[in-house]
């Protein structure tokens, strides 16, 4: 039984997958067990935004799995305490949660404006928008085609179309607890939200008390030449959410808050088993001082 065979055979059928295996990868390149190299154009889906076996990602995980992998958040974790300030001091946010994912990323932000929000419940996202494959991050996932047969998905949803501002103010109603966007959407295709466009929405969020949760789960970590996507507008949001990039390939989310809005949650509000790991968090920290100790944002740009 070759790969293909095998993981046709006791895998499950979730993906339709290019007929290739790939044994290693080494900066911009892959290589399958033919010897024949690739131009790796995906990057793992926007996650291995150093390249393939970079020193840094490697030697971190090599040096943290020998200190220290897991102890569980019933403890402190100097990794995780130590990334969390980095993504603040890079950010316009106060408090970090972190978890293992970005569908997990985009739940604790839809948790967190739910109880800011008391008794306003809803969320506005847009059409073509992704947010995750959840039962709750499909709801907030602005395409049918990911709900179809989940029914019944999760309430508390509305659409607008994006870059539309009219049909964002027909959407409008008093239970709305938070607009989420992604100023760039991925997976919907490449659709950039127009400047005037945010200006609105984020003017009228703040008049109104919504929280702006931010994806940037594939738009962060410098994949746009700023750190985050938000910066190339006049736009502080209240929640941001990262996974992908965030880490370089080792899995991990984020959920960044402000403090007005972060401190609705309380001890026992949420958790994560894994969420934040010596491991993980250890990566993400050596990985984004790499990236503003060597400017890699310039070079992005
Ligand atoms: C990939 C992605 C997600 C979901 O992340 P997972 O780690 O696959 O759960 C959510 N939002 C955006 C914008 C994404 O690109």
């Amino acid at each position: 039984m070759d790969v293909f065979e095998q993981s046709d055979k006791y895998t499950a059928n979730t993906y339709k997958r290019a007929k290739v295996c790939f044994d290693h990868g080494k900066g911009i390149y892959l290589y399958d067990n033919n010897g024949n190299a690739y131009l790796d154009f995906l990057a793992g889906i926007a996650v291995n935004i150093l390249g393939h076996s970079h020193d840094i990602v490697v030697n971190a995980i090599c040096e943290q799995a020998k200190k220290l992998i897991h102890v569980s958040n019933l403890y402190y974790i100097k990794e995780q305490a130590e990334a969390a300030q980095l993504l603040v001091e890079h950010s316009c946010a106060d408090k970090v949660f972190f978890c293992n994912s970005g569908a997990e990323a985009n739940e604790a932000a839809i948790k967190l404006a739910r109880l800011y929000g008391k008794s306003k419940k809803t969320i506005l996202t847009f059409e073509h928008s992704f947010h995750g494959r959840t039962i709750t991050t499909l709801a907030a996932t602005g395409q049918k085609k990911y709900q179809e047969g989940f029914e019944p998905i999760t309430q508390g949803f509305v659409y607008a179309k994006f870059n539309d501002i009219d049909d964002f103010y027909s959407k409008m109603n008093p239970d709305i607890c938070a607009v989420m966007i992604e100023f760039i959407q991925g997976e919907g295709g490449i659709n950039q939200a127009d400047a005037q466009f945010i200006k609105e929405i984020t003017d009228y969020c703040q008049k109104n008390d919504i929280l702006l949760i931010d994806d940037e789960i594939q738009t962060g970590m410098g994949r746009t030449s700023k750190f985050f996507a938000y910066e190339m507008y006049d736009c502080k949001p209240d929640i941001i959410t990262l996974a992908k990039g965030l880490a370089a390939g080792v899995p991990i989310g984020a959920m960044l808050a402000k403090d007005y809005v972060a401190s609705a949650f309380t001890p026992g509000s949420h958790g994560s088993t894994f969420g934040g790991n010596p491991l993980a968090t250890k990566v993400s920290s050596e990985v984004i001082n790499f990236i503003f100790n060597n400017n890699i944002l310039s070079h992005v740009k």
